[in-house]
């Protein structure tokens, strides 16, 4: 058990995008809280990194995915299973931005965000969910984005993707209720993460000014939340969408 509660004590959980930023830092709780994780990421070279700081392949492994190929998906999933006997957390977190206005905006920047955004947590969703509906139990996390709610300038293929994430949870979560299989979805608002801190100054300060908190999120403060719905607390909640924005477009 890691120097948490024991909230997640025996349970493996998958985590996309785990290398760094938020997912690690989801990684880090779960890990810390009893879980064994497997983190899936494009870049194998810092998911190893990453899973090596948590700990080592006792506690966490990593292997190469790409979450729009539904083939990566299920060979991180099946990953998972093998090393270490089951899938109980799932957490569709990967992601990239590409942004531009709709002038300026070329088709393959929009199918390349809406694929790994959306027919990427469908993949993790739809997979996940038949491991899970065999065992009886299991959450599926979806990581939407306030983007998602209000839809961004210069974001009409990530702000697309987003909201398209929260139907797709929407809809999982009644077909799956009934298999003991909860699935819901988080909207962060503005995070301090490799993601972010690419973002020019005067695009931040601009967010940073609608924010009634008057400060920008920390990725544990995104952890917290997706350890809240990975656990028994959240046992009655399904189809939910959690914002978590320090009051942002409320
Ligand atoms: P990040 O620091 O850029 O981390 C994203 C991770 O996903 C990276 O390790 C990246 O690997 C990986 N990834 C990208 N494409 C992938 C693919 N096709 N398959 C597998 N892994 C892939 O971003 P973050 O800020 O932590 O964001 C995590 C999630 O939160 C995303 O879904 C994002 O949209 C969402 N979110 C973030 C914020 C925020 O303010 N930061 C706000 C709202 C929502 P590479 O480095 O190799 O590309």
């Amino acid at each position: 058990m890691g120097s948490g509660t024991g909230l997640l004590e025996g349970k493996v959980a998958v985590v996309t995008g785990g290398a760094q930023g938020i997912g690690f830092a989801i990684a880090k709780r779960y890990v810390e809280e009893g879980a064994r994780v497997l983190l899936g990421d494009l870049d194998l070279a810092a998911a190893e990194a990453a899973s090596k700081e948590l700990g080592g392949e006792e506690v966490a492994r990593a292997v190469r995915c790409d979450v729009s190929s539904y083939e990566d998906v299920e060979a991180m999933l099946d990953a998972a299973v093998d090393a270490f006997g089951s899938l109980d957390i799932l957490v569709n977190n990967a992601g990239i931005t590409r942004d531009a206005t709709m002038r300026k905006m070329t088709e393959d920047q929009f199918d390349q965000v809406v694929s790994v955004h959306l027919k990427g947590a469908w993949n993790g969703t739809k997979l996940a969910s038949l491991i899970m509906r065999e065992q009886g139990s299991g959450v599926i996390i979806n990581m939407s984005s306030i983007s998602g709610k209000v839809g961004n300038v210069g974001q009409t293929n990530y702000s697309a993707a987003k909201a398209g994430i929260v139907g797709l949870t929407k809809a999982a979560a009644k077909e799956l209720a009934h298999l003991g299989v909860r699935v819901n979805a988080v909207q962060p608002g503005l995070i301090r993460t490799p993601m972010t801190e690419a973002m020019p100054q005067h695009a931040w300060e601009q967010k940073m000014a609608e924010i009634p908190m008057g400060r920008a999120g920390e990725p544990d403060e995104i952890a917290k939340v997706c350890l809240f719905y990975a656990s028994d607390l959240s046992s009655y909640m399904t189809g939910t969408v959690a914002e978590v924005t320090g009051g942002r477009h409320l």
